[in-house]
């Protein structure tokens, strides 16, 4: 709208614009509560109870929450009625990686709903990722016609993406370069689509529904087959970038004398801090994140121990920098940075306690992520909800 337009309309433009934004506010709260009593968000907008119940009203019927009875066995006077997701309202959430692309229908709330994993023999180019998923994307939908309502499809990228068009500059494992995987997705299927990189999706799921719920700072620092991926989550909100690059600390340089990397530098965390050696050492060809942390808590070897030890201690100088430059409340560890944390969690705490600076490293503690394998999925379906959390009226 011009300035000019906003000028004649006058108040009630301004009345509807707080409407709106009042709207995002409630649905962000049943969202990220996925449920919650109608009294308890009178209390958390600070609105009054018939604003509130307006604005539910309006979010029921754009079929976007449903209501339900409390259970009030007991309790004395008329129950406040729970404002829960609607069931309908879905999105897809894709996840292409080097020996498989995953595919989820994920509902509001951050409900995973159905995931299916297509295996594939070998590293898919982007535009064979894009044909598996139209293919299944297919396949289901008669049930989703049927049953829900798509919002669009998110897409997790084990690489860096410019989330503005969804073009995949870089993912190294896969081999792809400049691929403009949100355009090629979309016009397959129908749906938009929106990507971004697997890490700071995984962040963002973590900070929505998992361990970092209640933080307003921490890093997040997952370990996978391919390598560390990172992001980072300040003053309540993602840590992007200029371009949505930022947050990739598995190339800060923990080893000057360390092996070159595939990102052409020397010495980064993910050539110190690797899963390879670790099932080496424990026997093991492949194995998923479980297996894995069995066989290293089982291990009774000193030379595992001087591995976990060894990879902990780099770990620990690319957390001293990330400390210091981000101070964060909380270091979240996901995939086998976790187990790395499980199997000798006091050598971890005793170097993050002492190496930071001592104003930057207080009160920061390590934990582990929570939402494990649907971590993903949640997170791209996140993506794919932002335009109408922002905006339900719009939708
Ligand atoms: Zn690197």
């Amino acid at each position: 709208m011009s300035l000019v337009e906003s000028q004649q309309t006058g108040r009630g433009n301004s009345a509807d614009h707080v409407r709106r934004h009042n709207l995002a506010v409630v649905l962000g709260l049943v969202h990220r509560s996925q449920g919650v009593s109608r009294s308890l968000l009178t209390r958390q907008t600070g609105l009054n109870r018939s604003t509130v119940a307006a604005l539910v009203g309006e979010l029921v019927e754009r079929r976007l929450v449903v209501e339900v009875d409390a259970d009030v066995q007991g309790q004395v006077g008329r129950p406040s009625p729970i404002v829960k997701p609607a069931p309908l309202a879905v999105a897809l959430a894709v996840n292409p990686e080097i020996d498989a692309i995953t595919i989820a229908v994920v509902g509001l709330g951050g409900q995973v709903i159905k995931r299916v994993r297509h295996a594939t023999d070998h590293e898919p180019e982007a535009r064979e990722a894009v044909q598996i998923c139209a293919t299944v994307i297919d396949g289901l939908r008669d049930e989703l016609d049927a049953n829900y309502r798509v919002v669009g499809i998110g897409v997790a990228v084990p690489g860096l993406v410019r989330e503005l068009d969804g073009v995949v500059r870089l993912a190294p494992h896969l081999g792809w370069v400049d691929e403009p995987l949100a355009g090629m997705l979309s016009e397959a299927t129908g749906y938009p689509v929106v990507a971004g990189n697997d890490a700071r999706l995984g962040t963002l799921a973590e900070s929505t529904f998992g361990a970092g719920r209640d933080l307003t700072d921490f890093i997040y620092l997952n370990g996978g087959a391919s390598g560390i991926g990172g992001g980072v989550i300040a003053g309540g909100q993602p840590l992007t970038g200029a371009a949505g690059y930022a947050g990739e600390l598995g190339h800060t340089l923990v080893n000057s004398r360390g092996i070159v990397c595939h990102c052409g530098g020397v010495g980064c965390l993910e050539t110190e801090v690797r899963r390879a050696p670790l099932l080496a050492l424990v026997g093991l060809a492949d194995a998923d994140s479980d297996e894995l942390e069995n066989a290293l808590l089982a291990s009774e070897s000193a030379e595992v121990l001087a591995e976990v030890h060894r990879q902990l201690d780099f770990l620990a100088v690319a957390l001293r920098n990330a400390i210091n430059t981000l101070n964060p409340q909380k270091i979240l560890l996901g995939g086998f940075l976790g187990s790395l944390y499980a199997v000798a969690p006091g050598h971890l705490d005793a170097l993050v306690a002492h190496q930071p600076l001592r104003a930057s490293r207080e009160g920061v503690t390590i934990g582990r992520a929570a939402l494990g394998l649907n971590l993903l999925m949640i997170g791209a379906a996140e993506l794919a909800f932002s335009a109408v959390l922002a905006d339900p009226a719009a939708f």
